[in-house]
């Protein structure tokens, strides 16, 4: 008999060893990725802070089944308990958002946008979608992307004055380009999107609508921001973000006029065989997303980022479109002779994470970028309210004035204790 045994010795126990013992230098990074997050402010606006409920779910061994199809189709045996899980979890997607399809397999936000366009369009295909600079994502349409590559990509903007979607503006772009599909949703779009007019707007021009509601699923699963679902053909979204679940993507539709073409274009389409830990994690984040209390939540995101945002607006700093609807606050660095990276930097001093973004009409490149987009979703769940957000303003807004003067010394010594100890007293901190 041959037997190859590991260097751990028996395989019972190689399987069974805890991460410590097996390989410490991983377990070194994760515990100090989360003493990073613990000690740190999280206001990178696509972030949030699972629940256990929601890791025990990824960590667990159903990750070791491969399946491929769909619950009651499957290409492999052995799948009847993740069938229940994938179930679940499109029942409550469709009892959450009151869409009569859904599909929970996309890996991804952006494999889900891409399972759209193999199920409506063809390569060459036109596409009209909000562009990068005005707050629009990679994945609909941007040059670097597959989907700026295959499809005949095409933009809008936002109006210059006052940083809203012009949707008079929209309409005659959509009349001139004639898109097959047109496409609304972004990452740094702060404001309300009107879809009802986005729907007529595509009617007019016989185009698609796809709804990208990625950053925003979470409030409109809160019922704080207007649902995308009766008006849209197509809604994507992921589980990440404002709706607090784990890395994926999730599509939906008000009817199931385009279910068949949207599952074959999911599998086999673009996908192989499903995540089943992640499919059990988005099962348990929108069973979360169901209860009474997440309604509650997605109204405190957005009191907390209306008062980020008032706080650091009446310190002098503008702030594009000038406030907010969501949970994002996008400042406008120009207002103070700052690029983004700058702001970044100075704010990461004192353990306030945050990321750098054009303001729409920047020139293209990172390094010129002159926005600093905020959100409110992880803070939130780590149970900050106004006070703290006011804190939190306030001392954004003193790094902010002082590095511009190049003297951020005195406002690192007065803001880096202020932000230890909001960090300190915020949830979620306990034993992993
Ligand atoms: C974040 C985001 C995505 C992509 O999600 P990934 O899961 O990171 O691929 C897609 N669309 C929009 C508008 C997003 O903000």
């Amino acid at each position: 008999m041959t037997r190859s045994m590991h260097a751990s010795g028996d395989p019972a126990v190689h399987v069974s060893r805890p991460l410590a013992d097996a390989d410490p230098e991983v377990r070194a990074a994760l515990d100090d990725e989360a003493r990073r997050q613990c000690a740190q402010i999280e206001l990178i606006a696509s972030e949030n802070v699972m629940s256990r409920a929601v890791r025990e779910a990824l960590g667990h061994e159903i990750g070791n089944k491969t399946l491929e199809g769909y619950p009651g189709n499957r290409f492999h045996g052995g799948g009847e308990h993740v069938d229940v899980v994938e179930r679940l979890a499109i029942k409550r997607a469709k009892q959450l958002f009151g869409s009569a399809y859904a599909n929970v397999q996309p890996h991804s936000g952006t494999q889900a946008n891409q399972a759209v366009f193999f199920a409506l369009l063809r390569p060459g295909d036109r596409i009209l979608s909000l562009e990068l600079a005005a707050g629009g994502h990679l994945s609909h349409g941007a040059g670097a992307n597959l989907s700026g590559r295959w499809f005949d990509s095409r933009h809008y903007g936002v109006d210059r004055a006052s940083g809203l979607l012009d949707y008079d503006a929209i309409e005659a772009r959509a009349r001139e380009v004639r898109p097959a599909l047109l496409i609304v949703g972004g990452s740094a779009y702060p404001r309300t999107i009107d879809f009802e007019r986005m729907a007529a707007i595509a009617e007019a021009v016989e185009a698609r609508l796809l709804v990208d509601m990625a950053h925003i699923a979470g409030l409109v699963a809160a019922g704080v921001h207007a649902s995308p679902v009766p008006h849209a053909d197509i809604v994507t979204a992921t589980t990440t973000k404002t709706l607090r679940g784990p890395r994926g993507g999730i599509i939906l539709a008000r009817s199931n006029a385009l279910a068949k073409r949207l599952q074959s274009a999911v599998f086999p389409g673009i996908q192989g065989s499903l995540h089943s830990n992640v499919l059990a994690a988005k099962a348990v984040c929108l069973g979360e997303a169901l209860r009474p209390e997440f309604r509650d939540y997605g109204w405190r995101v957005v009191e907390n980022a209306r008062t980020l945002a008032a706080t650091i607006a009446e310190r002098g700093i503008g702030i594009v479109s000038g406030g907010t609807d969501t949970h994002m606050v996008l400042l406008d660095l120009a207002s103070v002779g700052l690029v983004g990276q700058q702001a970044e930097t100075v704010l990461a001093r004192v353990g306030i994470t945050s990321n750098r973004n054009p303001v729409p009409f920047d020139p293209p490149g990172p390094s010129r970028w002159t926005g600093l987009r905020l959100g409110t979703a992880a803070v939130t769940t780590r149970g900050f309210g106004t006070t703290e957000m006011e804190v939190l303003g306030a001392c954004i807004a003193d790094l902010l004035h002082a590095e511009a003067r190049s003297d951020p010394g005195p406002a690192l010594a007065r803001s880096g204790p202020k932000v230890a100890q909001l960090a300190q007293g915020a949830d979620g901190c306990g034993p992993a």
